[in-house]
């Protein structure tokens, strides 16, 4: 998902960067590149050592091979119910028993297709942890190939958000959507959660006649709006891939194979946006091998979706927040594109290997935008990810600050949705690059994805499969040892490759320029700037400036109130660090509006660092909830709970009250939009 840094295609001065919004945006040890042991390859079983520590799930004894949901879409009540129905394919010959990850989902019955049709089955629904949820045991004693979980879902189940019809942009109809990632989806179906598990699965949802539903399948584009929905998914895929919406959307063509579905006033604009989506295909296509999942389409989700894009199969969601009107803002969607190989098609057996998934997709990713954009605009964004990624170091324990997590360290997998695994492993792909050369990497790549297609696997597998097909290319390109700092240890290996921008370099200059003589840079070389040479310039400021510095940088530049996230997102803490009172209202309505997480979280925890600024923070907090997504409003909780303040200096001027307008996603222009961000 993403979560990614943000790009911009064509130079836009600050005053037009209207809803830039952009986006955007953990193991034992795996056995070492010296020990590892050449066992056979994991596809859907995994070893003890790959186990995936956040499900319950026991894939060694039986997986699930195919799901077929029967549901019905309920917003009044804000559930679905109905059966999950699994094909099962039992492994090992000793085990009588299913288990299954569930969280806040009442189960009304379980039965075991029998030669004397559907039999009930005993079952056992623990306790809930807060992390992992409840464990569902059902013994099966003959070992059923058919299962049926008859249950509904609970209105806050933490992988569905309800929408009210005032929080869309048409204002008619309720929406309502999924994020699975990472270890969602058990809110929502009950499942071996676990991305080792891929499965086929067919849908039949009804709902109200007057709303459009969709899943990660084969959407049909002429698809009747009748309340009466089918999908097939052929392709087998993990469990966070699950997803389904529900609203007032329809469809648009970009090509044959590539759409968009929104709302209706929304959809012409974002065709005319990511018109360049085909061409995204087909590039990556010529890199990497053909794209597998038939269709490709785009879905445009309201601006509480918590992250930047989440990449469900045959169809991304969306933030609408990258919609500005000058494609300024698609490396988004390269970036869901690029999942269509690297965490779609090759996964990460579990999420201590996350860095399989998302650092792959960042580099493919950058690899598209350079193609389409130019290799100016690839750098610039490297070298905004990489600053990104040396402050989150600063912050992340040394422990999360490897590739390859170990066992126990990241408890939370969101913990692991960071620039760890996004951007150094993005830096250990073009590494491998400088090393190897392009040409072959991007042939072991193409190579990587061909091999490993609709598997899952381990970052030891990964390591294996280098050592067979990339090292012997040229025996002396990388060390054991170097690719044992990349893989196994914290900080940025000294073997990393510099990415130069000169662009952001004269961003350096005029930024010290001012901060030494108060002289603002000229309008002429401000108006060319870019978001990223925006972001740039806010990046480098010290940890605070005087009141007389925000004030001359507000006044110049209209910060406070920025429409940006990306901008938002870094001058809101900077003026929280400094005492700028001036921006504390236009903070409060930001909060209120944007639901995204990589936007917000900045701000809350800046805020969180004093007493006046957690209170500030609680009663925003408070106002802004009904509009998050419960991803968001656990993350919020977290750092507000968390939150150790120093009492406020003195002379702080007392902050305003927070704007009581709108909630998040109220407003369907505003930046915003992972992942898990
Ligand atoms: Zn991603």
């Amino acid at each position: 998902m993403r979560f990614p840094p943000i790009r911009s295609g064509r130079l836009i001065p600050l005053m037009a960067l209207s809803l830039l919004a952009l986006f955007a945006a953990g193991c034992q040890r795996e056995p070492t590149p010296e020990t590892a042991t050449p066992t056979a390859r994991p596809e859907t079983a995994v070893s003890a050592e790959d186990r995936d520590e956040h499900s319950y799930a026991e894939p060694e004894k039986v997986v699930i091979d195919d799901l077929a949901l029967d549901l019905a879409l309920g917003f009044d009540s804000k559930t679905l119910a109905g059966t999950a129905t699994y094909t099962l394919d039992w492994k090992d010959d000793g085990a009588t028993q299913l288990v299954l990850d569930t969280r806040d989902l009442a189960i009304d019955r379980v039965e075991g297709q029998t030669d004397g049709g559907w039999q009930p089955l005993q079952y056992t629904l623990d306790a809930p942890d807060e992390l992992l949820g409840s464990r569902l045991a059902i013994e099966t004693p003959e070992r059923n190939a058919l299962v049926r979980v008859t249950y509904r879902t609970s209105p806050g189940a933490s992988g569905l958000q309800w929408l009210e019809p005032s929080m869309t942009e048409g204002g008619e109809l309720p929406f309502m959507f999924s994020q699975s990632q990472a270890i969602h989806a058990r809110s929502w179906v009950p499942l071996q959660d676990t991305p080792s598990v891929r499965y086929t699965y067919s849908a039949k949802i009804a709902s109200r006649p007057d709303v459009m539903v969709l899943m990660s399948a084969d959407n049909d584009p002429a698809a009747e709006r009748d309340g009466d929905y089918a999908f097939e998914m052929p392709q087998p895929i993990p469990s966070y891939l699950m997803a389904i919406a529900a609203g007032d959307l329809v469809f648009k063509p970009i090509s044959g194979r590539a759409g968009v579905w929104a709302e209706p006033a929304m959809v012409d604009e974002a065709v005319e946006e990511f018109a360049d989506t085909e061409e995204m295909i087909r590039t990556t296509e010529q890199l990497y091998g053909p794209y597998r999942w038939e269709r490709y389409d785009l879905l445009i989700l309201p601006p509480s979706f918590p992250f930047g894009g989440m990449e469900n199969p045959r169809l991304s969601f969306i933030t609408p927040t990258v919609i500005v009107g000058d494609k300024s803002l698609v490396s988004l969607i390269a970036h869901e594109l690029a999942h269509s190989w690297s965490g779609n098609l090759v996964t990460n057996a579990s999420w201590k290997d996350m860095w399989l998934n998302e650092g792959f997709t960042s580099y493919v990713e950058n690899r598209i935008v350079e193609a389409l954009y130019g290799k100016e605009v690839a750098d610039m964004e490297f070298v905004i990810a990489r600053e990104g990624l040396q402050k989150d170091l600063a912050e992340t324990p040394s422990e999360l600050q490897v590739l390859a997590v170990r066992p126990g360290d990241a408890r939370d997998p969101d913990d692991t949705f960071g620039a760890v695994a996004y951007d150094k492993g993005a830096w250990f792909l073009q590494f491998l690059e400088e090393r190897f050369g392009r040409e072959t990497l991007d042939a072991f790549l193409r190579g990587y994805f061909d091999h490993f297609a609709f598997q899952s696997i381990s970052t030891a597998t990964f390591v294996e499969y280098a050592k067979a097909e990339l090292l012997p290319k040229q025996p002396d390109a990388v060390t054991e040892s170097e690719l044992e700092a990349w893989l196994y240890e914290p900080g940025i290996p000294a073997s990393a490759p510099q990415v130069l921008s000169p662009r952001l370099g004269l961003v350096d200059s005029a930024r010290l320029a001012w901060l030494g003589s108060a002289q603002l840079p000229p309008q002429s070389m401000t108006a060319e700037w870019t978001t990223q040479e925006w972001i740039h310039f806010l990046e480098g400021m010290p940890e605070t400036l005087t009141l007389e510095q925000m004030s001359q940088l507000d006044t110049a530049y209209s910060f406070s109130g920025t429409p940006n996230g990306e901008l938002a997102m870094r001058w809101y803490p900077l003026a929280v660090r400094s005492g700028y009172a001036i921006a504390y209202e236009p903070m409060s309505a930001f909060l209120q509006r944007i639901g995204r997480r990589k936007l917000i979280m900045p701000v809350y925890e800046a805020l969180a660092q004093s007493e006046q600024g957690l209170a500030f923070a609680r009663r925003v907090f408070e106002r802004a909830r009904p509009g998050y997504h419960p991803i968001t409003i656990a993350s919020v909780q977290k750092t507000l709970d968390e939150a150790k303040p120093r009492p406020a200096p003195a002379v702080t001027p007392p902050p305003p009250e927070p704007e009581v307008e709108g909630g998040a996603g109220a407003d369907g222009t505003s930046p915003q939009a992972p992942s898990a961000g």
